[in-house]
């Protein structure tokens, strides 16, 4: 009897719950982002947005490298690559992670303190190397408007500009390290090419004062991620499955062409490493609709799937995106609850209030048996998410 129990659980059907990923469609994009960069210019990958093994084989090939924030990162990037150049960043870097980080021929460090530029430099030392690092720098601002911003206020990240001499310092003296140059990272999903481009000319203006300050030459600047990507529906849109322009590569590396001639002839390498324009918009989050209901004058659309697995939405607070996909087959027996052209919640299988997709976006039709189809999920959404709270299954990964 048992026997019998098992198969017909068997043969019930899964609901659709899955990530898809279009990887054609990133070596494309990624192919042109990179070609349009100006001389000097290299793009790493900051692998923190999605590490998924067919992402960075995908781009293993085009970028410069990747850039890396743990051990286990490393350990994907050289599994991605044996000759992958890596640059290891990141606060709160072990001795074992920074020994890794040397055993596996990691190209930099961005030294994030001056605690860790003794670490760095121990760890070298007992090796029989020197490391270059770069400095990163946590810089007092203003910067232009972005959503969030990753400095200017007080951050973890970084070396506070008032305190650069004692890095300078301890990067000169120390025999492991060999400084090579500042690391800044800024800015979180800014869409702005013209802000993108005052806060590399800030840079610019920052790190040449602080060559003559510190007697330094920079070999490479490292000017950071952060190039955005817009979950927003366009301007007057009631369609929440549109999306608004997008941050305008093209213009903004024909400025930096103009703006890059301007750095000084012996910064020999100008480095971005960005995660979420290279990827999210190669990611969909594809989910079953399993109820719809009214409680208390809120129309719900419960998924299979939610926060857990697409945890970005609650993180930003946002409605993300998404397209509805009408699927006719439904069994006869059952009732089939809908919404039409009213606002929806949506929300997922967890047994809290937090787990919230979309809050009160307006829908043309969704059913029960429909499938949502969440758009640029593909950076920070499975990567970021809680998967095991409340033990229900994994998504499905497809890749193509
Ligand atoms: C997260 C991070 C990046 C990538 O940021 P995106 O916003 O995804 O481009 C780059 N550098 C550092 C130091 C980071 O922490």
């Amino acid at each position: 009897m048992t026997g019998g129990r098992k198969d017909n659980i068997a043969d019930l059907p899964e609901p659709v719950c899955r990530y898809r990923y279009d990887l054609v469609g990133m070596a494309e994009h990624v192919g042109k982002v990179v070609a349009q960069l100006p001389e000097r210019c290299r793009m790493f990958y900051a692998m923190k947005a999605n590490s998924a093994p067919e992402v960075l084989g995908t781009l293993a090939p085009i970028v410069a490298g990747f850039e890396v924030a743990s051990g286990g990162e490393i350990t994907k990037a050289r599994a991605a690559g044996a000759d992958v150049p890596v640059v290891f960043g990141g606060p709160a870097k072990t001795p074992a992670e920074i020994a890794q980080a040397l055993d596996a021929g990691v190209v930099r460090f961005h030294a994030e303190s001056v605690l860790e530029l003794h670490r760095i430099s121990a760890v070298a030392v007992a090796a029989g190397r020197v490391a270059d690092v770069l400095i990163r720098v946590n810089l007092a601002g203003p910067f232009p408007p972005a959503t969030i911003a990753m400095a200017g206020g007080a951050t973890q990240f970084g070396i506070d500009e008032s305190r650069l001499g004692d890095a300078m310092h301890a990067a000169a003296e120390l025999p492991g390290v060999r400084f090579a140059g500042f690391h800044l990272h800024s800015l979180s999903n800014n869409l702005s090419p013209s802000a993108h481009l005052e806060m590399l000319t800030l840079y610019r203006d920052k790190i040449t004062g602080w060559e003559r300050r510190f007697g330094v030459r920079c070999e490479v600047v490292n000017v950071g991620g952060g190039i955005g990507v817009n979950y927003l529906p366009p301007t007057g849109s009631a369609s929440h499955g549109e999306v608004g322009p997008q941050f305008d590569w093209p213009s903004f590396t024909s400025e930096l062409d103009r703006l890059v001639a301007t750095f000084p002839p012996h910064w020999a390498e100008v480095d971005f490493e960005c995660g979420r324009f290279l990827v999210a918009p190669f990611g969909t989050y594809e989910v079953e609709v399993l109820d719809v209901k009214r409680n208390h004058g809120t129309q719900y659309v419960v998924v299979r799937g939610g926060t857990h697995h697409f945890r970005l939405p609650a993180s930003w607070q946002h409605s993300h995106p998404f397209r509805v996909r009408a699927v006719d087959d439904w069994p006869d027996a059952l009732p089939r609850p809908a919404a039409t052209g009213s606002a929806v919640t949506v929300v997922g299988e967890l047994c809290t209030p937090k787990d919230v997709l979309a809050r009160d976006v307006v829908v043309d039709h969704v059913r029960a048996g429909d499938v949502l189809e969440f758009v640029h999920a593909g950076a920070y959404g499975w990567e970021i998410s809680h998967h095991d709270f409340l033990s229900h299954p994994h998504p499905e990964h497809v890749f193509r």
